[in-house]
């Protein structure tokens, strides 16, 4: 077993040592032997790790790190694929600290919210296969809970494993060719991409391929589960679709440099850092300039000077933000630069070229590609909610009309890319009869909802089911010429990112007539790349069963007082917080 510490010994390894050395200087009788913290001997002990020294980890005394750190510590959570096989021979849920390791191999343990393992794979750049699809949805109907969801990181999560199942899935995704591997506890997360990357028209550069060398870097390279809280990466191509790079640790954009810029006019990448908008804050550009070619061994050295330095005692301030809150991301760029064996270039933000228009949503629907006569459908999935058949039916659409290619998007929607003109109205047809729609549907579309309690203990209420009846209600009442962003979050966690929606949505509970009822508290124009905001608090207390009539008459409200094509984002960003709240909640029903 190996234990995460600046030795690069095992415990075990560690342990012969001391008990070498301290029998050494026994029979020795004066002299001191022990290890440094960069692995060599000294006779020294009050340079040992080893000797009459606590253990630490990067720095950090063993008696001082959180829970989490010293759960790791005890146990790294890689090394206990074993036992979870121990446990899925017995039928037993994980205990203790290993609840927390389990989640190194993407199986989390939900209760309260259900007795059960819930499975989170990892989708490299939010694109799979046909047959990775069908899979899935294997998974989901044998030893799932019937169904699978979408997440916000273009990914897939299933639901209801239990424990005796929890090896046949891991060992059914591998034969996938897919993994779980550090899908969560405190690692990188799935590595999203432009969702349209490859045939989008206007992208500057097709990331994909970047983002699965940065999965499959992480994949085999164990100093990347070795960092002490999540980590998010994003490869954006520049183009007309969008993939929310701005909310990640470290955000990648590709833009074009033209001629006298004291750099090779062509392609590169911006480097964005320190987005985590629970916390309020977008990831901002840092003055870097990569190639293509060195984006990935940058965002792995800055992961390395993040393991090395990033806060082991707090977990509040354990993020990428926190360290270069205390260092400046100059120290944090010359830290990074001493990790590389090239220079890293640099140049203002705004001499590069302006990146193309965002279309927001722009890839629901049909959409011609950069390859001449093929296409790609955007399909709208409700708060990401998919089941065998339909994802069956995705898979099966994909092969037959498409090349098997199928992305996710991180607004919980999928694409359906390369179909031919020849095939559209067939293929629009067999998307009809799998219950799905493939119109841009402005408000379902931008409907983003977390797990909520249904499937996660720390959510206040039923976001997906509350998220889907404001879907029901608005797609037939509301006639929107825009699309609109709604995001419903259990909690302050807020994975799906209520900060950077139109309407933000936050469940707590809230009292009617005398009762506890589930609810909300609302934020407003929020918005990420080149609408940028966060989102303002409006109005708290709103009963979850009352969303839909809330919604409607603030859109009722929007279009009949704005201004000729202004979008809802444009309309209450035109107004203060104080007129909202007469605007919005004078006549509506809280
Ligand atoms: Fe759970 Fe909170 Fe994340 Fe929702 S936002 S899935 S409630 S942790």
């Amino acid at each position: 077993m190996n234990i995460p510490n600046q030795t690069g010994f095992s415990r075990e390894q560690k342990n012969y040592l001391e008990g070498f050395f301290s029998g050494v200087a026994q029979r020795a009788g004066s002299s001191f032997l022990g290890e440094t913290a960069d692995g060599r001997i000294t006779n020294n002990a009050g340079e040992s790790v080893t000797g009459n020294k606590l253990e630490e980890v990067y720095g950090v005394p063993i008696e001082d790190l959180c829970k989490e750190e010293k759960i790791k510590h005890e146990e790294h959570g890689l090394d206990v694929f074993d036992k979870i096989w121990e446990h899925a021979e017995q039928d037993k849920f994980p205990e203790g600290g290993d609840v927390f390791r389990w989640k190194f191999h993407g199986l989390f343990y939900v209760k309260p919210a259900q007795d059960s393992l819930m499975l989170r794979c990892r989708i490299a750049g939010c694109a799979l296969l046909a047959h990775q699809m069908e899979g899935l949805a294997e998974i989901a109907e044998k030893w799932g809970g019937q169904y699978a969801h979408v997440t916000t990181r273009g990914n897939f999560q299933i639901r209801e494993i239990m424990p005796k199942d929890s090896m046949k899935v891991l060992l059914h995704l591998a034969d996938l060719g897919l993994t779980s591997k550090g899908s969560g506890a405190d690692n990188l997360r799935n590595v999203t991409a432009s969702p349209t990357a490859g045939f989008d028209p206007n992208e500057v550069y097709d990331v994909l391929p970047l983002a699965r060398n940065m999965h499959t870097y992480i994949l085999n390279t164990r100093e990347m589960y070795d960092l002490p809280r999540k980590f998010n990466i994003s490869f954006d191509g520049g183009g007309s679709i969008s993939v929310c790079a701005d909310t990640n640790d470290i955000g990648f954009l590709a833009v074009r440099v033209g001629e006298g810029h004291g750099v090779d006019p062509g392609v590169y990448f911006r480097v964005q850092l320190c987005g985590i908008t629970g916390h309020r804050q977008f990831a901002s550009d840092c003055g870097l300039l990569l190639r293509p070619d060195e984006c990935v061994p940058v965002a792995a050295a800055m992961v390395r000077v993040f393991v090395e330095h990033g806060c082991r005692t707090n977990r509040k301030k354990a993020r990428l933000k926190y360290l270069i809150d205390d260092w400046g991301v100059e120290k944090f760029l010359e830290e990074t630069q001493k990790k590389l064996a090239f220079t890293m270039g640099c140049l203002p933000f705004d001499e590069c070229e302006p990146r193309f228009e965002i279309v927001r949503h722009g890839y629901l629907g049909v959409h011609p590609q950069k390859q001449k006569g093929l296409n790609y459908i955007g399909v709208v999935v409700p708060v990401g909610f998919l089941t065998p058949e339909q994802m069956r039916g995705l898979a099966k659409i994909s092969r037959r009309y498409g090349t098997g290619d199928i992305r996710l998007t991180v607004w919980q929607n999928v694409i359906l890319p390369h179909i031919s003109d020849a095939d559209l109205e067939t293929v629009k047809g067999e998307i009809k009869a799998l219950q799905l729609e493939y119109t841009a549907n402005f408000v379902t579309g931008g409907l983003v909802a977390c797990t909520g309690n249904r499937g996660c203990r720390f959510s206040s209420a039923d976001t997906k089911g509350h998220a889907m009846k404001i879907s029901e209600r608005l797609s037939g009442e509301i006639s929107l010429d825009q699309p609109i962003n709604i995001h419903l979050t259990g909690c302050p966690n807020s994975c799906a990112q209520h900060y950077i929606g139109d309407i933000g949505l936050v469940a707590t509970p809230v009292k009617r007539d005398g009762e506890s009822v589930e609810g909300y508290n609302m934020v407003i124009g929020g918005g990420v790349d080149n609408e940028q905001g966060i989102a303002r608090e409006l109005h708290n207390g709103i009963p979850g069963d009352e969303l839909p009539d809330v919604i409607e008459y603030m859109l009722e409200r929007y279009m009949a007082g704005r201004e000729r094509g202004e979008s809802f984002l444009e309309f209450v960003r035109r107004h203060d917080i104080e007129a909202l709240k007469t605007l919005f909640f004078n006549h509506a029903t809280v």
